[in-house]
């Protein structure tokens, strides 16, 4: 099925008068997962959204995230605690194996 996009002017004037109620949400959450560093090498995670998970809490209107290690990509749920994906071993760690 092809995507036909919406006239802007259409679209601006189907939402004028109302207020956005997503864009406080969204700041809220975005703090709460600037608080998070990687649990495992303390370096800084990025927003991941997952599709089971972003709207599993029916209280929020906005997608949860997961937050994700750019470094050894550790994956963990920041709302529950929950590790989802286990960091990758370390570089080192995986070329003292190959070298065996
Ligand atoms: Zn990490």
């Amino acid at each position: 099925m092809p995507f036909v996009e919406l006239d802007p002017e259409i679209v601006w004037a189907a939402i004028e008068g109302y207020q956005n109620e997503l864009a406080p949400e969204q700041k809220t959450l975005d703090a709460f997962y600037r608080q998070f560093a990687c649990r495992r090498c303390g370096n800084k995670c990025r927003k991941e959204v997952v599709g089971k998970h972003a709207f599993g809490d029916p209280s929020t209107l906005v997608p949860r995230s997961l937050l994700r290690c750019e470094i050894c990509d550790y994956l963990f749920d920041p709302h529950s605690g929950l590790e989802v994906e286990a960091p990758k071993p370390p570089l080192e760690a995986i070329q003292r194996s190959s070298s065996k």
